[in-house]
């Protein structure tokens, strides 16, 4: 499964290694071979990239925003055009199914580019009159910025951070998970290809210290997180130092909602697709289902049927619906999770265990499963699981739905399935949540804003709303007339 990349890092348009760094490795999820080895980043490597980007953004920052604009549109068509080789190189460093990284990884990046690409030309500040004098405002660049990305959604993650930070303006450092290095110097050298001037988009592999290094630089003026809560924490800890600017996509046990009028197949397969899709590490999965009582038993009899119908099987294969988890850890984790719903006293509906998996014998594959008559004390309806582990939780009535639903630290997404029109938008207004669906869920396009609250996160990603979170304002007063002063 050679996948080999030319050298680790990607530093000021060029590949760049530096020998001396701790060994990453990347492994193949569905059968543990190595893809490629690379290094992590030394301080000096973290430097040269530090270096690159601050001696290249002002430059970038100055150009029209059409002209910024236009080379991540170019992106975006090569990133388009290498869609089949991104996704083979994105399932091999994830396991996730080929049939899913077609459409949903480099496929978002490239959304990603294109809507900031197309919005970049419109990024203005405002003019406020003052009855003679007045006042506009700048929105400009905030000059070097560090994503660091989790390893379920690799490309997408590093083109969600940068495509906006470089339609401001900005430069951009992203750290990959070191579990999955790869995608992020594809997108590198797509941004070379377009013609981005070198320095403004770097990839420093790396461990934990790396990113706590971008986070505590004082050259870097903001850090964009998606991780966990305790990495938010420490980074946002790190940040403190030099008051950065913080973007935090951190996890979540998200409910979904699910009541007797609602469409019933709709609700499951959302329900499955919020617990199942990338072999359930998406940050906001609904985990918690809350089924109303009249159609509790009709709703998990067809949820058994139709999860027991899932593909597991050869990620390269377009037939197969999930691959492996990430990695023998992640797998092994989630298992104790399973573990502990089973000795809390949840109802395993399917699942609970790893599969046979015939030339696969060494991979990190575990069954969908389902919990039924799961409490909301139980370890499983409290943590995130980040795995294909499906709560099913039965409430009688609205007012007692949305409290077990909201009572939890974080506040990432949720989701309400009914043919009550009113209902449905009740209980999202109600719910304590920064990313919701009405009848659907884990849709997440571009034009819509994403992130949580609570302790799932700071800031928003996509959309409209990313630009405020890659720019600052500044405010120019502009006097017509002589200064009035008593002295
Ligand atoms: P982690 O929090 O373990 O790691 C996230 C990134 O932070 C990795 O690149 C990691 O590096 C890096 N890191 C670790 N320690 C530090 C530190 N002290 N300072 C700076 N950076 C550090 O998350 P996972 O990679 O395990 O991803 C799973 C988590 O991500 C889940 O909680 C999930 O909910 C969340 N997530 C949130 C999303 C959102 O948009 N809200 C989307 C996807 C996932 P390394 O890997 O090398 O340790």
């Amino acid at each position: 499964m050679n996948a080999q990349p030319k050298a680790s890092h990607h530093i000021g348009g060029t590949y760049v290694e530096d020998d001396a760094g701790a060994v990453i490795e990347s492994v193949y999820p569905a059968t543990g071979e190595l893809n490629a080895r690379l290094h992590s980043a030394t301080p000096a490597i973290v430097e040269q990239a530090v270096q690159a980007a601050r001696a290249a953004q002002p430059a970038w920052a100055t150009l029209k925003g059409v002209e910024r604009g236009r080379i991540l549109l170019r992106t975006a068509q090569l990133l388009r055009e290498r869609n089949e080789e991104l996704s083979r190189i994105e399932t091999l460093d994830t396991g996730k199914a080929i049939q899913e990284t077609l459409v949903a990884d480099a496929a978002s990046a490239a959304d990603a580019l294109e809507y900031f690409g197309g919005l970049a030309g419109a990024i203005t500040g405002e003019h406020v009159d003052l009855g003679g004098d007045f006042v506009y405002t700048r929105r400009e660049a905030l000059g070097v910025c560090a994503g660091i990305g989790a390893w379920n959604y690799p490309i997408q993650i590093a083109a969600w951070k940068s495509a906006p930070a470089l339609a401001c303006g900005n430069a951009f450092i992203f750290k990959p998970s070191e579990m999955t290095p790869l995608t992020a110097l594809l997108l590198a050298e797509a941004f070379k290809d377009a013609g981005l001037p070198d320095g403004i988009f770097g990839v420093v592999q790396g461990y934990g210290d790396v990113g706590a290094a971008l986070a505590s630089h004082p050259d870097i003026a903001k850090v964009s997180l998606t991780g966990s809560v305790p990495t938010g924490a420490k980074v946002l800890g790190a940040a403190a130092e030099t008051i950065k600017s913080v973007t935090m996509e951190l996890g979540g046990k998200s409910p979904i909602l699910v009541f007797d009028d609602a469409d019933l197949e709709s609700a499951i397969g959302g329900a499955m697709l919020g617990n199942f899709y990338s072999t359930g590490q998406i940050c906001s999965n609904g985990t918690r289902v809350f089924v109303q009582r009249g159609v509790y038993d009709a709703f998990l009899e067809r949820l058994k049927i139709r999860t027991e119908a899932i593909r597991l099987g050869d990620p390269l294969d377009p037939d197969t619906h999930l691959g492996p988890m990430v990695s023998m850890a992640q797998r092994d984790k989630v298992l104790g999770y399973i573990e502990a719903g089973k000795r809390e006293g949840g109802r395993l509906v399917t699942g609970g265990g790893v599969p046979e998996m015939q030339g696969f014998e060494n991979g990190a594959w575990i069954q969908p499963t389902v919990f039924a008559d799961v409490s909301d004390e139980m370890t499983i309806a409290r943590e995130e699981i980040f795995g294909p582990v499906m709560s099913v939780l039965v409430f009688d009535d609205e007012a007692e739905a949305l409290r077990r639903a909201n009572a939890t630290e974080f506040g990432l997404a949720a989701g309400v399935f009914t043919a009550d029109l009113s209902r449905a938008h009740r209980v999202v207004s109600q719910l304590e949540a920064g990313t919701t669906w009405i009848n659907t869920y884990n849709l997440t396009p571009v034009e819509a804003p994403f992130g949580g609250v609570k302790q799932s996160g700071i800031g928003r990603e996509n959309s409209r709303a990313a630009i405020e979170y890659y720019t600052q304002l500044k405010s120019v007063y502009v006097a017509t007339g002589p200064v009035d002063s008593p002295y």
